[in-house]
């Protein structure tokens, strides 16, 4: 439910500022002081606008991302402006560019090293699928050896195309149970990567 919030405005400013809302609250119930939801929808409104990335950037779609952080594109605005160069500290790995295969374990390390929950967005046409690199070195698409939560394609991906990404991984923050990294399921899923 939207809230509409108005500010001291000139009254020459009002029809531009009438529309500026704060962001949506999740469901629950509500009254004069009070407003109670689930703890679910509150943890997940909470990761979905606080994703640390982890830049693994290995080429061109690279360069795509420092424009995606660049002040025209401006990923801050999702809440995810604190890029951090070491996995402990991160939610999401974004992979961008070629990964040989020789890099293949070096990735997958960064993947484990990652605490849960976490989420992985290959961006671009190499870490998707190999690219147009269809050769004995490079490994044809970063799911081979790590579970990829949402795939960028292009070569390379706008920037527009980056954020439509993160506001992918944005949504299956908001809608993942509490449950979910200790489900079955999910066991299943990592057991497939022969990861415990
Ligand atoms: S998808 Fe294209 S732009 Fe991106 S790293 Fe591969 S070759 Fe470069």
């Amino acid at each position: 439910m939207a809230r509409p919030v108005k500010f001291n405005i000139h009254p020459k400013q009002a029809d531009i500022h009438d529309n500026i809302a704060i962001a949506d609250m999740p469901e629950g119930l509500q009254g004069e002081g009070y407003f109670a939801t689930s703890f679910e929808k509150v943890i997940g409104r909470a990761r979905m606008n606080s994703l640390w990335p982890l830049p693994f950037a290995t080429s061109c779609c690279g360069i795509e991302f420092m424009a995606t952080m660049a002040s025209h594109y401006d990923l801050a605005r999702f809440g995810s402006e604190r890029l951090g160069f070491t996995p402990r500290q991160c939610d999401l790995l974004m992979v961008m560019g070629t990964i040989s295969k020789k890099m293949g374990p070096i990735l997958r390390q960064v993947y484990l090293q990652m605490a849960e929950p976490r989420w992985v967005l290959a961006v671009g046409a190499c870490a998707s699928s190999g690219g147009i690199f269809d050769t004995y070195s490079v490994l044809q698409g970063i799911d081979q050896v790590i579970p990829v939560d949402v795939y960028v394609p292009g070569c390379p991906p706008r920037p527009e195309a980056i954020l439509d990404g993160v506001i992918k991984i944005q949504e299956l923050a908001l809608n993942e149970s509490l449950r979910r990294r200790n489900s079955e399921h999910y066991k299943a899923l990592l057991g497939s990567y022969g990861i415990q």
